[in-house]
């Protein structure tokens, strides 16, 4: 009855009407049976793949598919058929019989015997090359970036990877539909799952760099969203920053080679006096912070100028050398600092080290220098030897407030160079040290 009068709205049209519809329009009509064959197909087919009716009839919609087109689309198709549901805007790549490629979009509803049974599909495709074409450079544009992209669903499933990716994971295409983040990088999928958490709750999601097999990683997550505003997935861009780094790192241990430059005597290898100055300075302020007393210690060579016009620069040159080495070898402790100050000066800074102790330490050096028993014709004693001034500073407490750090370094070397002049004047190859150092900017008379 409802049939009937369904029928009676329809407009009026002759079988030859009919005809016309069905072969003369953009849509192509089709059937197929329960294995897929076409077992009716509308004249649209020519215009679409190039072939007559008759010989696509009895074949498959795959048969008309390149290479690796017909696999991806019979996997999505076989889902449908086992459910036996309808199914629509299923995008597919075709092989025209010129050999061109057209993509087709592909709706079909499923068809029952009186059993119930599925007896075939029956649909339509249509033409959408053009907008096929964008996707398809847009996939390629996606597989063949050198950035690793990926999109993983809430189990960690690899939904979607680009060649790149299967790259990095070491895996093929085929491997990359069957993979769970979790199971190759355990550690990277925990970040992720808590990133899934921040997205849910409307939190930033932080990139990060990942190191995986030896090369570093720039990664940036993107949420996906599904229609209800809910987290379905994440989008992985992985930027590959290993050459960033490893000249980041060149240039890192270049700086420091330069600093080390910038800090060091060419000659000898100690430290020079602009590092030093620098060094006073910060043991002041220690000494100052911690009441602690800090000395230093000039030192000097005796009748050097004598021993190059005796032995030649290049030998003056070798004896600073010596005398620099077994200064740095007079077991001082690693905080001790040694530098070259001046041309045949050393300077030695002695944190947390009182006037005494400091006596004892220059006496030692002294001692160390006359036993290389470097031989000094031009000098009294007949061999190398060196005169030290000793001053401490002490009483930090007691310090004027805000007086210049510079000006109590300056003060205290000024003091040890006043113990040693003391020292050439009483004969050199001896230690003199300056009473208890307050820095007023007074000078103090040597013992
Ligand atoms: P004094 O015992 O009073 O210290 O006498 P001195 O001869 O050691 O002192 P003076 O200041 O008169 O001379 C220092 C000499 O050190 C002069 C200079 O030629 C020498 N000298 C300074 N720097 C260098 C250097 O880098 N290499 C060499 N070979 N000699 C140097
Ligand atoms: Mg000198
Ligand atoms: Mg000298």
């Amino acid at each position: 009855m409802n049939d009937g009068k369904r029928r009676s709205d329809l407009p009026d049209v002759d079988e030859k009407h009919l005809l016309d519809l069905l072969h003369h329009n953009s849509d192509w009509v089709w059937e197929v049976d329960a294995q897929g064959r076409y077992t009716w197909v509308s004249g649209v087919v020519h215009e679409l793949l190039g072939y007559e009716p008759g010989y696509v009839i009895g074949r498959t919609p795959f048969d008309f598919m390149p290479p690796g087109e017909a696999e991806r689309v019979g996997a999505a198709f076989s889902d449908i058929v086992a459910q036996q549901r309808p199914f629509s805007g299923l995008v597919n790549r075709n092989m025209r019989a010129d050999g061109q490629i057209v993509v087709l979009e592909t709706s079909g509803i499923p068809l029952f015997n009186e059993k119930g049974e599925l007896t075939g599909y029956r649909g339509i495709d249509r033409n959408i090359s053009n907008l096929g074409e964008r996707v398809l450079q847009l996939e390629t544009i996606y597989d063949t970036t050198p950035v690793a992209l990926c999109m993983l669903d809430l189990d960690g499933r690899l939904v979607m990877s680009n060649k790149a990716m299967n790259g990095l994971l070491d895996i093929t295409q085929e491997q990359a539909s069957d993979c769970f983040l979790g199971r190759i990088m355990p550690d990277v999928w925990h970040q992720f799952q808590n990133d899934f958490i921040r997205a849910e709750s409307g939190a930033e999601i932080l990139g990060r760099e990942i190191i995986w097999r030896e090369r570093c990683y720039d990664t940036q997550p993107v949420a996906l969203y599904n229609a209800s505003k809910r987290v379905v997935g994440l989008s992985v861009t992985w930027v590959d920053i290993t050459a960033r780094r490893e000249a980041e790192q060149k240039l890192a241990s270049a700086n420091q080679v330069l600093q080390q430059y910038a800090q060091r005597d060419h000659l000898t290898g100690l430290y020079n006096r602009r590092y030093m100055d620098e060094c006073l300075i910060n043991e002041i302020q220690q000494a100052v912070d911690d009441h602690f007393p800090l000395s230093v210690c000039l030192v000097d060579i005796d009748y050097f100028k004598r021993y190059n016009d005796n032995y030649g620069h290049q030998s003056g040159d070798n004896c600073l050398r010596a005398v620099a080495k077994a200064l740095v070898s007079s077991q001082l402790r690693p905080e001790d600092n040694v530098s070259r100050y001046g041309g045949e000066e050393f300077l030695i800074i002695l944190p947390r080290t009182d006037r005494n102790g400091a006596l004892a330490i220059a006496e030692r050096l002294r001692e160390n220098i006359t036993a290389l028993n470097l031989p000094h014709v031009a000098s009294p004693t007949a061999s190398l030897t060196i005169s030290i001034g000793v001053a401490t500073l002490y009483a930090c407490q007691s310090l004027p407030p805000n007086i210049p750090l510079h000006f109590i370094a300056s003060d205290l070397i000024h003091h040890a160079d006043t113990a040693l002049y003391a020292a050439k004047n009483r004969g050199r190859n001896q230690v003199v040290a300056m009473p208890e150092t307050v820095s007023t900017g007074s000078v103090h008379n040597a013992r």
